[in-house]
């Protein structure tokens, strides 16, 4: 009896201490809560203190400790700050950018690369899509393009088999109009590689030094983007010939062409980045732009002879609606001297002269009164100055 009491009395006093636990965690349970919310509210608070307030762009320069870093600040002054737990640490190397905050100096996060607006807008402009049959008269050319640009992007091992470096880039050099650019791009769209088109006059800059960063840049960009092929057209606007005068804007393009030289011996040649550099007045340009080992290859890009406007003339003229025979030899004949962007408005004018005469079709007589009135056009103009290396 005595232990039966025992026995039920201790059971009361487990399930009166079992309720009282309960109820704990009950409490526990709505503490808990409220602290979350609470937590949930100062990161929120945390959040949009940090958002409104501005931050400095700085960039890593060392890291001295654990969590010490020294940083330069973009408005000059260097020091060393901590940096926020949740960021790792091994990405924040030599050149990182990063914000800092206003008052602590703290770095709060990462920032990615500075790209300028300029070269990505380079890297966006697309060639759109130039096969090669579409480039009259230029078969050989375009066979020694391929080599330095292709081959190497392609097939570097046939280069190191062999034992030789492979040229870094190319100039194409002749008159206007006779296809340097398009043979860039048309060497752009068949390769499977990025490409930055850059026409050199819209790099100088009138601050001093900003062109040359531009310039730096751009190689940067290119080199993160390999395989890269980099076409700087009318290059003379920059790689004129230096001389010991000379205003300071003169200065300044001489300094650029250093940085552009300076990068180019910076460049391994086995590297998949290539240049195509394009000109119409090849005299003009530093020697020092064109040694081996920078631009290596020279391919003259001439005005076109007879056979070679005989192709440029079948290319544009095959989208044409025409009627009849069209004697091509002798439209061919008439347009001595001329270039493939005449032979083009060629066909452009046929088509004009077609649409005045109320036709939807374009007969022999167009073409030969469109290369009669161009070359009259072009008696007029002013012959350029224009002679080969
Ligand atoms: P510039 O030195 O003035 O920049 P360029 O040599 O780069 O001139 P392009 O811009 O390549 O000349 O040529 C102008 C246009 O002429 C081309 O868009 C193309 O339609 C036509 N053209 C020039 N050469 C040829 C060619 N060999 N075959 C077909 N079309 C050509």
């Amino acid at each position: 009896m005595e232990a039966r009491a025992q026995a039920l009395k201790s059971y009361k006093d487990s399930l009166r201490c079992h309720s009282k636990v309960e109820t704990q965690l009950k409490e526990l349970r709505v503490q808990y809560k409220e602290s979350v919310g609470l937590f949930d509210q100062s990161e929120e608070d945390l959040k949009s203190l940090q958002s409104g307030v501005g931050q400095i762009v700085g960039e890593v320069l060392r890291q001295l400790s654990e969590d010490k870093f020294i940083v330069k600040a973009s408005n000059g002054p260097r020091y060393v700050v901590g940096c926020r737990k949740q960021i790792n640490r091994s990405l924040l190397k030599q050149g990182t950018r990063v914000a800092l905050d206003m008052t602590t100096l703290t770095i709060m996060r990462m920032l990615p690369r500075e790209v300028d607006p300029l070269v990505h807008n380079m890297s966006t402009e697309t060639p759109g899509d130039i096969k090669y049959s579409e480039i009259g008269g230029l078969a050989e050319q375009i066979r020694e393009l391929r080599e330095v640009i292709e081959l190497p992007l392609i097939n570097p091992e046939l280069f190191q088999r062999v034992g030789i470096t492979p040229p870094k880039g190319c100039l194409l050099y002749g008159p206007p109009g006779t296809g340097k650019t398009l043979l860039a791009k048309a060497v752009a769209s068949q390769l499977d590689a990025n490409f930055l088109k850059v026409v050199s006059s819209a790099i100088v800059d009138k601050y001093i030094g900003e062109s040359a960063r531009l310039i730096r840049e751009m190689f940067t960009y290119a080199k993160d983007n390999e395989p890269c092929v980099v076409f700087m057209d009318e290059i003379d606007a920059i790689g004129g010939r230096r001389f010991s005068e000379g205003t300071s804007a003169d200065r300044e393009i001489q300094r650029t062409l250093m940085e552009l030289l300076n990068q180019m011996d910076g460049f391994d040649s086995v590297g998949r980045v290539k240049f195509i550099m394009a000109t119409n007045r090849p005299d003009t340009l530093d020697p020092a732009l064109l040694r081996p080992g920078r631009l290596d290859r020279k391919i003259e890009i001439p005005l076109p002879n007879e056979q070679a406007r005989y192709e440029i003339l079948k290319i544009h003229s095959s989208s044409i609606t025409k009627h009849g025979e069209i004697d091509y030899e002798q439209i061919v004949k008439l347009s001595d001297e001329f270039n493939g962007a005449d032979l083009r408005n060629v066909c452009t004018e046929a088509g004009m002269f077609a649409i005045r005469a109320d036709r939807d079709y374009v007969i022999e007589e167009d073409f030969l009164k469109a290369v009669r009135k161009i070359a009259d056009n072009k008696k007029l103009e002013t012959k350029l100055d224009y002679k080969p290396v």
